[in-house]
């Protein structure tokens, strides 16, 4: 993708500016609670953090930022945990979506079939050898791995989702979040 024309914005957490797209978005209440905008939609005051725990941490820190968004630390924790459950919902929502096309193919059986910019979904709690061969396999075709949230249903070891699925931007950009905010920080 071509980030020179997307909108951007800056992370109030690092300062960095980046796509809006690969931001969190939150809208601030005047009780002083931030509230996480999934869509993107919500009126009011918004303000853009990356997707890591070290970006909510330093906007705490901020005093400034933290007099407008954040009264205690405990809402910082809050609000990973609720954006976490959100990213969550909205993974699993898009994948019902798939499961009622032909975009949304099961891993073991169609394998030979990854292509280049095909999503390939596999889930945390399968054996290590699983995921080395998944990620082997997939990487060959050009294909983004990631790992699906906890409690989604799989009805297989591993997923793909065609690249021409019309959510798979979508999908891959929320996978990418939840997956940022539930490592530590933002490696880049
Ligand atoms: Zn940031």
């Amino acid at each position: 993708m071509d980030s020179r024309h997307q909108p951007q914005r800056q992370c109030v957490g690092c300062r960095k500016v980046r796509p809006k797209t690969e931001l969190l978005r939150f809208v601030s209440r005047p009780s002083a609670e931030a509230v996480f905008d999934r869509e993107g939609r919500l009126e009011g005051r918004g303000f853009y953090l990356c997707p890591g725990e070290q970006c909510f941490v330093k906007a705490y820190k901020n005093k400034r930022v933290r007099s407008s968004y954040f009264r205690k630390r405990e809402q910082v924790n809050e609000l990973i945990y609720e954006v976490r459950e959100e990213l969550s919902n909205m993974i699993k929502e898009d994948l019902i979506r798939c499961k009622k096309t032909a975009y949304l193919k099961d891993g073991l059986r169609e394998e030979k079939t990854v292509r280049e910019d095909d999503l390939v979904l596999y889930c945390g709690d399968n054996p290590p050898d699983e995921k080395v061969g998944t990620h082997t396999a997939a990487r060959a075709g050009g294909a983004k791995v990631y790992r699906l949230p906890e409690g989604c249903e799989c009805s297989s070891t591993w997923l793909i989702v065609s690249s021409e699925c019309p959510i798979a931007p979508r999908l891959a950009m929320n996978l990418q979040k939840y997956d940022l905010l539930s490592s530590k920080g933002l490696a880049r």
